[in-house]
């Protein structure tokens, strides 16, 4: 069986069906609680700066990728970003390009990365680092191969089951 890193193609999506943004949503709500678990131990000031990375990470992606999507204002596979962005920035017809892509990482960064730290460099339980990076794998899993890649429109994104280079547009 050949497993390639892009999904293979499903639908194209207009809009993603509500109950599979619920599913991805669920898992970043409890991407954010295992955080929270994570941190509270070192003191609520650190919950704190967790919750405010994952509400300034909505910024940094809708300027970096979002506004530039053909899913601009539109439900994404991912809640709060194709459906958000169009309240903070208008829609550019410019490619994302490398620094769009750079946003992007900063993104999952600031989401994942502060209790990442602590896990690295504190002593924890090992079902800490076990459960949180587990839970990382199966959110870019599900959204990869089977919930956002394989239905998605964007075919200048590299994990597009339509990418080419150059593009030549969504495939028929
Ligand atoms: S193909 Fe690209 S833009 Fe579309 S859901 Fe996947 S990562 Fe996001």
């Amino acid at each position: 069986m050949k497993i390639g890193i892009r999904a293979r193609r499903k639908n194209r999506y207009e809009e993603w069906p509500l109950h599979q943004v619920a599913i991805i949503g669920a898992l970043k709500l409890l991407l954010v609680a295992e955080g929270i678990v994570i941190l509270a131990g070192h003191g609520l000031i650190h919950v704190g700066i967790l919750l405010l990375l994952w509400l300034l990470s909505y910024p940094v992606i809708h300027f970096g990728m979002c506004r530039k999507c053909c899913y601009y204002g539109r439900r994404c596979p991912v809640p709060g970003e194709g459906n958000l962005v169009h309240l903070l920035f208008k829609k550019s017809e410019k490619p994302a390009g490398v620094f769009g892509f750079l946003l992007a990482v900063l993104t999952y960064v600031m989401r994942f990365g502060y209790p990442v730290h602590f896990l690295v460099n504190y002593e924890y339980n090992w079902i800490f680092p076990t459960i949180y990076y587990a839970t990382i794998l199966v959110f870019f899993l599900i959204l990869g191969r089977f919930i956002g890649c394989p239905n998605c429109q964007k075919v200048e994104c590299p994990m597009n089951p339509d990418w080419s280079y150059p593009h030549k547009g969504l495939a028929d």
